[in-house]
């Protein structure tokens, strides 16, 4: 299928006191629906950059010197004023990577969602009920009360949660997370992203999923795009740039990440004769999709077994059911 949103050869540079500095050079990538790609590398690297100049709101002093930035056949670097308020929020969304400096302290967590559909020509009343329904989807408790709160009342998981909420409110096709949970404990930055993963399958939307973590993109991410010094250094499948990276940079990247080591020097030999833990049979699963009639069919026909104290890795494309499987085996579905 048509990529949703298409970078080519973007270059932006920072105009400083000591003149101009490259921040992201000849940078070209693509997002299918319903795809998670990841950006990792060093601080600097440029990840901010990109996901600012796609989504219309880069810093004062950049300057794009090169390349397209296309929304399907829409031209974002070519656009007006007039069409980035018709695409941000409605077409493209940004979850902030601080979740406590991001919303405004005076409105209330409803008023804050509210915003964008109100912006957007919902009628009062209807958006009154489509913000407890947002803040029942991210997961937030008894949403009158919390919807009448200010944010300093909400811990830094909720205010990620209510950031969420807003994002999603118009159902864009494509999110972009930068570091949205780098503020938040493990526990709750585990939460958040199974969020925005449930969201994606839900609406099957496309995520652009920031982080210096490459332990978390590539346990989220489909493919991943490896950024070093304002280039791009490798990209492909997720499981193709871990377990045979191309460049020397991204095997360092990796080797730093404890959990991917482990998993490779490990093995557990199982008896031949051991029952299986698991035992999945012709699993089927559908998705009512909200503005979709045809029902979809997110895992169809699927069988293995997994033995006890054996990995068992689940991989492909992105959209081919493999959350969905792993959700439904931990009673998650
Ligand atoms: P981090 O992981 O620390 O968030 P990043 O990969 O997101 O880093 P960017 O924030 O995109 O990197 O920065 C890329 C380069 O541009 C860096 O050298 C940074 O210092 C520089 N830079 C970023 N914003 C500005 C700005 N407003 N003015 C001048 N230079 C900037
Ligand atoms: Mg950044």
């Amino acid at each position: 299928s048509a990529p949703i949103l298409t970078v080519d050869g973007l270059t932006v540079d920072y105009t400083t006191h000591e003149g101009s500095r490259r921040a992201v050079d000849g940078v070209s990538l693509e997002i299918a629906a319903g795809e998670v790609l990841g950006v990792v590398g060093e601080s600097g690297s440029g990840k901010s950059t990109i996901a600012q100049t796609i989504i219309g709101l880069q810093a004062a002093n950049a300057r794009i010197v090169g390349g397209s930035v296309k929304l399907g056949d829409l031209d974002l670097l070519a656009s007006g004023r007039r069409t980035w308020r018709q695409v941000r929020g409605t077409r493209i969304a940004l979850v902030p990577q601080d979740p406590n400096n991001s919303l405004n302290p005076l409105r209330t967590v409803g008023a804050s969602i509210a915003e964008p559909l109100l912006l957007h020509g919902a009628s009062p009343k209807a958006v009154q009920g489509r913000v407890l329904e947002l803040l029942e989807l991210v997961g937030i408790p008894d949403p009158p009360r919390r919807a009448a709160q200010y944010p300093h009342e909400l811990s830094g998981g909720m205010r990620q949660r209510v950031l969420i909420a807003a994002a999603v409110a118009l159902e864009p096709e494509l999110i972009i997370a930068d570091e949205p949970t780098s503020a938040l404990d493990v526990t709750v930055q585990r939460r958040i992203l199974d969020l925005i993963d449930e969201l994606r399958l839900r609406t099957n939307t496309s995520v652009l999923l920031i982080t210096h973590d490459v332990g978390v993109a590539g346990e989220r991410a489909d493919r991943l795009l490896v950024m070093r010094q304002g280039r791009m250094e490798e990209v492909g499948p997720t499981a193709r740039v871990i377990t045979s990276p191309e460049r020397d940079y991204t095997r360092q990247l990796i080797s730093d990440v404890p959990s991917f080591s482990v998993r490779t020097r490990e093995t557990v030999v199982v008896p031949e004769e051991t029952a299986p833990l698991v035992e999945v049979t012709g699993l089927v699963r559908e998705f009512s999709r909200g503005r979709q009639e045809e029902p979809f069919r997110a895992v169809d026909d699927v069988s293995f077994t997994v033995a006890p104290g054996t990995t068992h890795a689940i991989v492909g494309e992105s959209g081919s059911g493999k959350t969905t499987t792993g959700r439904i085996l931990v009673g998650l579905d």
